[in-house]
């Protein structure tokens, strides 16, 4: 058999019918940004000293697209750990956390570090805390169709096994029918990763992950994102700076030796 031209061999495009959009900025109250950056002032101001730390951006179950607030795990001293989030810290972090909080990414200071982009270390975590956090806050984003080579439609009490010897994938059925079309629903996840800096700058992405359910196609992409600040009346107040400036000095421990991961994470 000849081909007039390649377009005919072209198999057409797979089906997919939209259901949801995953966000494309980051949505934070005024008052997270206030935390973030207090939590960088009084490092500077408790340990005398400007370095990096690490926390959890927070979300309400019920609106995981928006950070209302940055849960402070307990940052190591060790180096290595310090660097480097895992699944272990992030389940002891969750564990603590209010039934109705959700973590829907994580953020850290470069303290006095003009260097404002993430490093190589800072993306391995991006995705050991979008592997954490997906199943929490995965939805259906889309319908797809699973294409077929060789599908076969039978009907049910009137097949042989020989009929099952033949196509790759069976559809049985009650009745007869001549033609199916097979959808998979694929989930999709994401996760917000924000770096800041002690003069005020900051930078962010946004991690994906979206799996189809049947074929078990999985997809991880990111971009950069913007933030959208989003006033909800709540301001940092007196007494919660107070409790801030206590949870800095018990979680966040300054470096007792030069700290070689600066250099390493640049
Ligand atoms: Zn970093």
């Amino acid at each position: 058999m000849r081909f007039k031209n390649l377009s005919q061999l072209k198999r057409p495009a797979p089906q997919q019918i939209p259901l949801a959009i995953l966000p494309q900025d980051i949505a934070m109250t005024y008052y997270a940004r206030a935390k973030a950056f207090k939590v960088n002032e009084l490092v500077r101001t408790i340990h005398a000293d400007s370095f990096e730390w690490y926390g959890f951006t927070l979300a309400a179950g019920d609106n995981p697209e928006l950070i209302i607030d940055i849960g402070l795990p307990q940052n190591s001293q060790n180096q290595l750990d310090y660097a480097t989030i895992g699944p272990a810290m992030i389940a002891e972090f969750q564990e603590k956390l209010p039934q109705a909080t959700i973590i829907n990414g994580w953020i850290h200071s470069h303290g006095a570090l003009n260097y404002r982009h993430f490093s190589h270390t800072d993306e391995k975590n991006h995705l050991a805390v979008l592997d954490f956090i997906e199943a929490r806050l995965r939805r259906p984003i889309a319908k797809k169709q699973v294409v077929i080579q060789d599908l076969v439609l039978l009907e049910e009490k009137r097949f042989t096994e020989n009929d099952l010897k033949k196509g790759s994938v069976a559809i049985i059925t009650d009745k007869p029918i001549t033609a199916a079309k097979i959808m998979e629903t694929v989930y999709g996840s994401f996760c917000y990763s924000i770096v800041i800096g002690d003069e005020g700058w900051h930078e962010q992405k946004i991690h994906y992950k979206e799996r189809a359910v049947l074929s078990g196609h999985t997809m991880v992409s990111s971009k950069t994102a913007k933030i959208v600040f989003v006033d909800t009346g709540k301001t940092l107040t007196q007494a919660a700076i107070s409790e801030l400036s206590d949870e800095v000095q018990k979680k966040i421990k300054p470096h007792t030796d030069p700290p070689p991961e600066l250099i390493e994470r640049m």
